[in-house]
């Protein structure tokens, strides 16, 4: 946009909305003045970049335009004409330029146009077909330039006080500007969704139980339960744990809005300002309402959103109904094997996040948030087969001992953007699976006893790796491959496949006690078959124990 707008109020009013439709947004000349003027946030992250006052700022625009036909479309450097034509058919850039516009901006303007980006302007004086487009309305640009570059988005209105767009998704909320927070691993929370019949659920009710937000302590930590009610003729309850791991970017798009973990460990912090604008809790129904209604219109026909703030209400839909739920759906897959499905799944929904990060989801091996087995990425691949999770083959293995094939190399090499060239899924050692942020637990190779201790998110205590839950986090995370640490799923501990190119299950000699009761079955189970021990979790040290890698030696020999 080069500026300034006729007033701050339709600048700022044309630059949300460009970034309410995900468009990035780059700022020259007076509407950097007018965005400065109303608040309005701008950055990398919020697509919002102002360039400079000067229009020779425009230079620096064009620069980006010229690099993505070499990065992106493999153009020679010194090729112009393929330059050219690389961006006027795959890069829909345009110019929205407010009048008046000079000889020099005219001179700038003939540049972009021969790019094959149209500019939109307000300005009588001039006029090319296709390239030179006077629109005199300003309200109309935005409409206007998405028409000249045939660009079709689907966009459903939120009804939220605060922005919804994708641009604020990775957006990091501080202690400091938090309002309130929903803590999943101190207290009870949860986002289960529930099919019903078409006639109990009445379309788009937002129900609160219990306190708003405006009724809880300034930074306090709180209990939040939402159950998400759907409806429909073609609705599965397989599908319910898809429409539960989206609420994780739904929430993110909003402004002020922090959103990790999945189904009973989340958390979530509003910031102050999006409070003080007015967001309370049937917003976070609003827009799970809206996203659902909009992204899986094909199989959900009635939605409606029970919040509960309540914390015995919120202690109860846990433990008796969102608990429940979760183990049902991880014991399906207890009969299943990685050797007898044909594909695995990749899923990239945590991209926002992790660039580089890619899951490859198995039977066996469940994505590291936990909350995407084998069967959840099969059903998302099945409701939008261009989606996040992809069927990968399996046909070409290169060494099944630590679980690594070359179809699944290619996968991880082309989703990663080449950041990352080949995956084991069997060991923590040799190229082991990248982790975003959402793992439940790390796993980490103790140096005195040669074994694996594990944290999961809920242990704040010490570890005998010297390192908390937070702090293995801050090393393992951010989707880049960390030789000897690497996130997972609860479920997985429990998994044949849990290191098994490092010896197994047998390894792990250390698990804080409240994880190794959650996972004692499972574990023994696994320990029993692959080597008849019995009882093998009592063999495990936990915090009660020690957390000193020596004493931990001295305990387990
Ligand atoms: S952690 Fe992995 S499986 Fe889970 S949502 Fe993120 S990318 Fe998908």
């Amino acid at each position: 946009i080069i500026g300034p707008a006729p007033t701050t109020e339709q600048g700022v009013a044309l630059v949300k909305e460009y970034q309410s439709q995900g468009i990035v947004v780059t700022l020259v000349g007076g509407i950097i003045d007018q965005i400065d003027e109303a608040g309005v946030k701008t950055s990398e992250e919020l697509r919002i970049l102002p360039i400079g006052r000067n229009i020779n700022s425009v230079a620096h625009v064009v620069s980006i335009a010229v690099r993505t036909a070499m990065i992106f479309g493999n153009v020679a450097p010194g090729a112009a004409q393929e330059n050219l034509d690389y961006n006027m058919h795959r890069v829909r850039a345009f110019v929205n330029a407010f009048a008046p516009i000079t000889e020099e901006i005219v001179s700038y303007g003939a540049g972009v146009i021969a790019f094959g980006f149209p500019v939109i302007t307000d300005n009588y004086d001039f006029k090319v077909p296709k390239s030179l487009v006077v629109q005199p309305n300003v309200e109309e640009f935005n409409a206007t330039s998405l028409e000249a570059r045939d660009i079709k988005i689907k966009i459903t209105k939120v009804d939220i006080p605060v922005s919804f767009a994708s641009s604020f998704e990775g957006e990091i909320i501080r202690r400091g500007d938090m309002q309130v927070e929903f803590d999943g691993s101190r207290m009870d929370c949860c986002e289960p969704v529930q099919t019903r019949e078409l006639s109990e659920v009445n379309d788009h009710e937002i129900t609160i139980i219990g306190k708003d937000i405006d009724e809880m302590p300034v930074g306090s930590k709180n209990q939040i339960v939402y159950v998400l009610e759907v409806a429909g003729k073609s609705m599965q309850e397989d599908f319910e744990p898809v429409f539960e791991r989206k609420f994780h970017s739904y929430l993110n798009c909003v402004e002020g809005m922090m959103h990790t973990g999945q189904r009973d460990m989340i958390r979530i912090r509003i910031s102050k300002d999006t409070f003080n604008a007015g967001f309370r809790l049937k917003d976070i129904g609003e827009v799970l309402y809206s996203q659902v209604k909009n992204e899986f219109d094909a199989v959900v026909d009635k939605c409606a959103v029970k919040i509960y703030a309540d914390p015995e209400e919120c202690t109860r839909l846990r433990h008796e109904v969102a608990i429940p739920l979760f183990n049902k759906r991880d014991e399906r897959l207890a009969t299943m094997t990685d050797e007898k499905v044909g594909v695995y799944y990749s899923c990239i929904m945590c991209q926002a996040f992790s660039p580089s990060h890619v899951c490859i989801v198995t039977p066996e091996r469940l994505g590291l948030c936990g909350a995407v087995s084998w069967f959840d990425a099969k059903a998302t691949y099945e409701l939008d087969p261009n989606g996040p999770c992809q069927v990968v083959t399996k046909e070409k293995p290169i060494d099944e001992r630590i679980g690594e094939y070359e179809d699944v190399n290619e996968v991880v090499r082309k989703l990663s953007q080449g950041a990352l060239e080949d995956v084991s899924l069997y060991s923590i050692m040799e190229k082991p699976m990248t982790s975003c942020g959402c793992f439940e637990c790390i796993c980490g190779i103790e140096p005195f006893s040669n074994g694996v201790c594990i944290a999961n998110r809920e242990y704040a205590g010490q570890t005998p790796l010297g390192m908390t839950f937070s702090e293995l986090a801050s090393m393992t995370g951010g989707g880049v491959q960390t030789p000897g640490f690497m996130g997972h799923g609860k479920h997985f501990i429990g998994s044949k496949k849990f290191m098994k190119a490092e010896g197994g299950v047998a390894r792990i000699v250390w698990l804080p006690k409240d994880l190794k009761e959650q996972v004692a079955a499972n574990l023994n189970k696994t320990a029993k078959e692959l080597y008849g021990i019995d009882n093998f979790t009592d063999m495990i040290a936990d915090e009660t124990i020690t957390t000193d890698p020596e004493e931990l030696v001295a305990w387990l020999t």
